[in-house]
């Protein structure tokens, strides 16, 4: 039989993007720690302890959660000063995740990774508000950073449609795949994740490690919502031309 000569079909790729905390690991209070003696540091003149419990983290960027506990303070946080207080976290912020006796990788997702980054049709990225250094710092803690080389961060957009945006692009440079060969998935445990896989036209798997109840998730219009990434069905998001 003769073989089509110059027949390539064009294979869908699978462009992962993956969020952080709550949904790989939980830091035990590593970041928010290493924020509060950042800002303290910079806050010295008002002698007072920093304490950020009334600052919402989860979902939210490195820089919007800097310029929200600024604002918690009564300090105008311009671009500069907010990068003095990132600068300062990131250097505090491997002592603390050392310490963080409750760190954990949470269930399923070393197995996951694994199988996902044997695939060759799958790139694997991050998703995450995290500073580029204080994700690559949380994911060494839990020996998973070799799984990603690429991603969008908190380093690139405070706003997180933005830098799911920034990572795909990446997705799409790495594989060299067009954006109507994409598969996108976004996995993400707040229904901020959920909106800004939306935002970016991402399916998106909700697990519900970080808090929120698996009917907050749905209702935010997650493709699928998994108690963790044990579950089985989070391996058929990664499948090719899986209808949403
Ligand atoms: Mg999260």
């Amino acid at each position: 039989m003769k073989t089509p000569a110059c027949y390539i079909r064009s294979m869908q790729r699978i462009i992962a993007l993956f969020d952080i905390d709550g949904t790989l690991l939980r830091a035990g209070g590593a970041g928010r720690r290493a924020v509060e003696l950042a800002l303290s540091e910079v806050l010295d003149e008002l002698d007072e302890d920093v304490s950020l419990h009334s600052v919402e983290f989860a979902g939210r960027t490195d820089p919007w959660i800097v310029r929200a506990a600024l604002m918690q303070y009564g300090v105008a946080a311009d671009d500069d000063l907010i990068d003095d207080v990132l600068r300062r976290y990131v250097g505090h912020l491997p002592r603390e995740l050392e310490r963080a006796s409750a760190f954990e990788v949470l269930p399923g997702v070393l197995s996951l990774l694994s199988e996902l980054s044997n695939r060759d049709d799958l790139v694997l990225g991050l998703g995450t508000g995290n500073t580029e250094t204080a994700a690559y710092a949380k994911l060494e803690r839990g020996g998973l950073d070799s799984f990603f080389g690429f991603g969008g961060f908190g380093s690139d957009h405070a706003e997180r449609p933005e830098l799911l945006r920034t990572a795909l692009h990446r997705g799409l440079e790495r594989t060299g795949a067009q954006m109507e060969d994409a598969r996108v998935v976004v996995i993400g445990d707040t229904p901020h994740d959920v909106a800004a896989a939306r935002a970016i036209g991402a399916h998106c798997v909700a697990v519900s490690t970080g808090g929120y109840e698996a009917s907050t998730l749905q209702a935010a219009g997650a493709s699928l919502v998994v108690s963790d990434l044990r579950a089985s069905a989070v391996r058929s998001a990664f499948d090719r031309g899986t209808p949403e």
